[in-house]
């Protein structure tokens, strides 16, 4: 691809979060990058917000694959790390504990059979993860995990496989690869217009016009906006506020080598961070793009549900924080060329699970810009990420 103009970038990318920035990384193989982000720094919105979490067990199954095709790079990373490990081992207990709110575990018959099926469901999801899941009794449980408690739930699944991610290592591993192959990131420079002339793209910032052939849309929350700035047709995403607090271990209480701990029908989870415990409610509220700020019933929410798992009963939160986690209709990535010969990319729709799928996304969508046919792990999975199967027909902007 590289060469084509020796004056111009060969790919402009739109945004700098996980998935402009693994877009960016990989495409440094076939040209040179321009990067583009709007805040003065790259990965302030939900890449810097998330739970860091890499689970072979979490989200539909074109993100479990998608999670699967990205293992080998975290725990095998490329050359650039210099010794400092992507994923550190954490694991995932989850626990049947019927619905927040609701009768206790155990108090009826036909939720719990429903509660039964799902949990089968659950330990039988992910085949091709590298560590299955199991289930565990509640004296294992309890090891694992010692302040819950014991009458809070009927049976419990742990997913050893489970990991942190260490995001920031990740992102900036990305960025420097980018620039290491000649690219460059300007940050500040939010894309106010986009317009497409004899084959080259053009993108307006408030100091700078940009021009390359190739655009790549991974503008996260904002991904349909950029759409409608270019003429391209949205994808339909809805972005939805995820809110999460931290709440300091109680005296004598070290629970760093705890798992991350949720329940079955995903109202709850809360993960060892700081010394304390990262809790949040799960919650999903839709909100325009944005610089969203944590809502206070959802804190208290979270905080009641940690309540009715564990022993613990916190009085303080030493911080808390929110962001967006956007997804298309059928929460599935949007990855691929808007059109043919567009020369327009999506790299967008990552929901909540952005993180662990960045380095399987940022892949294929290098090779579909290159015309590389992707890795057998990914091939498959193109049809489902294709823009064009989710495009909303009515919405066309000037462009
Ligand atoms: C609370 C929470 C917990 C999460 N937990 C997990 C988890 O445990 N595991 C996991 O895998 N994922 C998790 N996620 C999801 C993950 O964080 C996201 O899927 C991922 O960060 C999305 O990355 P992105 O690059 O698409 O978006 P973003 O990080 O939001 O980046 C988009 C970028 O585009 C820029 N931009 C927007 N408009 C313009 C413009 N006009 N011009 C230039 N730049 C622009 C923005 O400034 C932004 O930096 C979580 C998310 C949240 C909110």
């Amino acid at each position: 691809v590289s060469g084509s103009r020796p004056d111009l970038p060969d790919f402009l990318v739109i945004g700098g979060g996980i998935a402009g920035a693994a877009a960016g990384g990989f495409l440094a193989r076939y040209g040179r990058v321009l990067l583009l982000e709007a805040e003065l720094a790259p990965g302030m919105h939900a890449t810097g917000r998330s739970a860091a979490l890499f689970s072979e067990y979490y989200g539909n199954p074109v993100v479990r694959a998608l999670t699967s095709a990205s293992r080998a790079f975290y725990t095998v990373p490329p050359s650039g790390f210099e010794g400092v490990e992507p994923l550190r081992p954490r694991g995932s207990l989850v626990l049947a504990c019927g619905t927040f709110g609701e009768p206790g575990p155990g108090g009826d018959g036909a939720a719990d059979a429903a509660e039964d099926a799902l949990f089968e469901q659950v330990l039988h999801e992910a085949p091709n993860a590298a560590v299955p899941a199991v289930e565990v009794d509640r004296d294992e449980a309890l090891r694992l995990c010692p302040v819950l408690r014991p009458g809070a739930f009927r049976r419990a699944m742990f997913k050893p496989g489970a990991a942190d991610v260490d995001v920031d290592v990740v992102h900036r591993h990305f960025l420097k690869v980018l620039r290491t192959a000649g690219g460059r990131v300007q940050v500040n420079a939010r894309v106010r217009a986009l317009r497409r002339t004899g084959g080259l793209w053009t993108a307006v910032t408030a100091d700078g016009v940009y021009r390359a052939p190739i655009v790549v849309n991974a503008a996260g929350a904002w991904a349909d906006e950029i759409a409608g700035l270019a003429g391209v047709e949205q994808v339909g995403l809805v972005a939805r506020r995820r809110t999460l607090a931290v709440v300091p271990a109680p005296e004598g209480v070290d629970p760093r080598g705890w798992p991350m701990i949720g329940d079955l029908a995903e109202g709850f989870y809360a993960k060892p961070e700081a010394g304390g415990l990262l809790v949040s409610p799960c919650d999903a509220t839709p909100l325009p793009p944005g610089d969203v700020r944590p809502d206070d019933t959802a804190v208290a929410l979270g905080l009641d549900r940690l309540a009715a798992v564990t022993t613990l009963r916190p009085r303080r939160v030493s911080h808390r924080w929110a962001g967006l986690r956007s997804s298309a209709p059928d929460d599935v990535p949007v990855v691929g060329p808007a059109a043919a010969d567009s020369g327009f990319f999506w790299l967008a729709g990552l929901g909540g699970y952005g993180i662990q799928t960045a380095p399987a996304v940022g892949r294929l969508l290098a090779d579909l810009v290159a015309g590389v046919p992707p890795g057998p792990d990914l091939a498959a999975l193109r049809p489902a990420l294709d823009p064009a199967r989710r495009r909303e027909p009515t919405v066309r902007a000037d462009g």
